[in-house]
């Protein structure tokens, strides 16, 4: 598709190279800032403000003070103390202050003959000679220095090599700059609060006086606000965007037929929730239109998300057409292969199933049924995507636990349509609550659904937070717990990705075990195992062979054990809260009461205990995510390698989610109003960008 690309902003063509004296060691520099253009000197704003506007009397500064002081030079010279400094004395008449360099060049004190004007800022502390600030910032005039400056002083996000007197200097070159060349409006002003993109420009770089400075801090100034609202609503428009261009491909309409459906819950054996039913609504409306569903679902731990991608596979296969299942490890490919087996063998829907291990022979029958059709619904993990496998008809692709898939996953399944043109429609599903403010940016080309309703019946975990010292109590209620029917679970966790080292963790604990708890069956199940042994131990475990399950993380998604009840994570410090919510979600599964013991390391410090207390007092994954959130930020949350998160310039998804059903508005609106604008907006802000990502 080609894509209009309007003309960049003037000031975005001019390179920082064309600002007086910026050559290109400056700017290779300023690179690191991410700052290329003359634009981009213009947004990149300052993270503080500081008032320089009126002179202290030296004789007025307190320990403590930061302030702005002028002063004749008394003496310079070289201390030869503990470490070589460079001291200078000043006074005013007032009063007199020492200044103090560690860093500094021989030259620096030739600048400074006796009776040098300057002006300096600083932060006063008592030292030695009294009153001292230490690497003050100051400025020399040969004869009068000129008045204060009548505005806020910004400090700007520096590197090295790039000091702030050197960046403010060239901010205001900039702004000059744009007083030459201006810079379009392209919201519309009753969007932009008032605010022209010039005028906001130049508040945040040199903020009145009497600036409301506490705000300005923060972020939540209009004149910022508006600036940021810019900016999501350019990306806004970069994601509505690609979204109308897969709503543009064509897909097949599915006829809403629901026999299948109704033979695959008669044998089921339960009711679905309301939440359920809504979400299978909403599939089923998208299903039947002749373009591609895009469909996120998120659904908590436990809320019976299988059961709904089972269900929307009875629409495609019930009309003819065929149906991949892709899950993100081969533990949960393997559940699922054998649940949907048993489910679909009964109605007479033939199921393949791809996995890694499979040989070479079993692999090419896969293929085959696949590539002529007589497999209606195909399970695996990622080798479902690779170039052998061909469908012959396939309409709905389900992505389980979607946050363990990159977009490039999600893109290259796309390729994998019908042919004829036709795109298979796309059903994602996600335990990892995400939240709302996170979703529309990470997401925005996605439509959702949320079940929001757990099954009936089940009784809430209830979470123990236990340092690791009363670790032969917990192994004691383990022994107690199994011997009375039930099964458990022992997480080994590590902060490292590695799998080796998981596994190794897992094997020691193991071993330890064994040794502690003669009388029980334990099982062994890591990343590093043959997916054979995997799922022999998984399906001993599922049967009750077994009473004890030590594993690492690679069961943290969909394993489903109802007779599981207690679930013991080891170090569970390491991990992010969203991961802990979804590994505690292995039990409380049935109606028996289940438990989670987070057993720590101590010492554990206050945020670590802040976090795990979170997971003791809720059970609900959103407030987790939330919390998540707050204490990561959402690069951790998401897992920007892996979702491609959008890095913001300006904004801050946290501070700034009060804004987004706004943005949403506003993108929608001029991309059907006024086109041109949202072109320019998106050669403003993503454009540049996504170019220069890929160089
Ligand atoms: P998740 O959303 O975590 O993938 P599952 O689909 O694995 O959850 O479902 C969790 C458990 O709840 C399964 O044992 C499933 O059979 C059961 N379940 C799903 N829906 C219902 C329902 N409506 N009523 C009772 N049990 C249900
Ligand atoms: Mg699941």
């Amino acid at each position: 598709m080609v894509v209009a690309v309007a003309a960049p902003d003037n000031l975005a063509r001019m390179p920082v190279t064309s600002l007086k004296g910026v050559g290109a060691a400056l700017a290779d520099k300023l690179l690191k800032l991410d700052i290329r253009s003359v634009q981009d000197l213009l947004f990149h704003l300052p993270r503080q403000y500081e008032d320089r506007s009126h002179v202290t009397p030296i004789g007025a500064l307190r320990q403590g003070m930061t302030a702005l002081v002028e002063g004749e030079v008394q003496l310079a010279d070289v201390a030869m103390g503990r470490r070589r400094s460079l001291v200078v004395r000043v006074h005013d008449g007032t009063g007199a202050l020492t200044l103090r360099f560690y860093h500094f060049r021989l030259t620096q004190k030739d600048g400074l003959p006796r009776g040098t004007r300057l002006r300096i800022f600083g932060e006063a502390r008592t030292g030695s000679s009294g009153l001292e600030m230490y690497h003050p910032e100051y400025q020399v005039a040969p004869e009068d220095l000129p008045p204060p400056p009548d505005t806020l002083t910004p400090i700007y996000p520096v590197t090295e090599g790039v000091t702030q007197p050197r960046i403010r200097a060239l901010v205001t070159l900039a702004l000059a700059r744009l007083e030459r060349e201006g810079l379009p409006d392209w919201l519309p002003s009753r969007r932009a609060g008032g605010w022209s993109l010039p005028d906001a420009l130049r508040y945040v770089h040199a903020p009145p006086t009497d600036a409301d400075r506490a705000l300005l801090q923060e972020g939540r100034h209009p004149a910022q606000q508006r600036l940021v609202f810019e900016e999501l609503v350019a990306h806004q428009i970069s994601l509505q965007k690609r979204r109308a261009e897969i709503r543009a491909q064509r897909a097949v309409a599915l006829p809403l037929k629901t026999r299948l459906a109704q033979n695959f819950l008669a044998q089921l054996g339960f009711a679905l929730t309301g939440a359920q039913k809504r979400v299978l609504n909403e599939i089923a409306a998208d299903l039947h239109i002749p373009h591609p569903m895009l469909r996120l679902v998120q659904g908590d731990v436990g809320a019976g998300k299988t059961v709904v991608a089972a269900l929307a596979a009875c629409h495609a296969l019930e009309a003819g057409y065929q149906v991949a299942l892709m899950a993100p490890t081969e533990i949960l490919a393997e559940q699922h292969a054998v649940n949907f087996t048993r489910w679909f063998d009964a109605l007479g829907v033939p199921v393949v199933t791809l996995l890694g291990k499979l040989g070479v022979k079993a692999r090419r029958a896969a293929n085959e049924a696949i590539a002529s059709g007589s497999a209606g619904l195909a399970i695996g993990t990622h080798a479902l995507f690779q170039d052998e496998v061909r469908f012959r008809n396939l309409a709905l692709v389900i992505v389980d636990e979607q946050h363990r898939f990159g977009v490039h996953q999600r893109l290259a399944l796309k390729q994998k349509g019908m042919g004829g043109g036709l795109a298979p429609h796309q059903l994602i599903m996600t335990a990892t609550p995400i939240p709302r403010t996170l979703a529309m940016s990470a997401y925005g080309d996605l439509d959702t659904s949320v079940i929001d309703e757990l099954p009936p019946g089940r009784t809430p975990i209830q979470t123990l937070v236990i340092p690791n010292d009363r670790r032969v109590e917990i192994v004691e209620r383990i022994r107690v717990q199994c011997l009375a029917g039930k099964q458990a679970y022992w997480v080994c966790t590590l902060i490292e990705e590695s799998e080796q080292l998981q596994a190794q963790a897992a094997e020691a604990t193991y071993a330890e075990l064994q040794v502690s708890l003669p009388e029980l069956r334990i099982g062994l199940v890591h990343g590093r195992q043959r997916p054979g042994e995997k799922s022999a131990v998984m399906q001993a475990f599922k049967n009750g062979e077994l009473q004890l399950l030590v594993a690492t993380t690679v069961i943290e998604v969909g394993v489903d054990v109802p007779n599981a009840t207690l679930m013991v994570i080891e170090n569970p410090e390491r991990l992010g809260l969203a991961q802990l919510h979804q590994l505690r979600g292995r039990v409380g599964r049935g109606a028996q009461q289940s438990f989670c013991v987070l057993l720590y390391q101590t010492p554990l410090g206050q945020l670590g205990r802040a976090r795990l207390a979170t997971l003791r007092d809720t059970t609900d994954g959103f407030r987790i995510a939330e919390k998540d959130l707050e204490l990561r930020g959402p690069g951790e949350v998401l897992g920007t390698r892996q979702t491609g998160v959008t890095q913001f310039r300006l904004a801050d998804l946290l501070r700034d989610a009060p804004l987004l059903p706004a943005v949403q508005d506003c993108a929608r609106d001029l991309l059907v109003q006024q086109p041109e604008a949202a072109e320019a907006l998106l050669a403003r802000w993503v454009a540049a960008r996504e170019h220069y990502a890929q160089v």
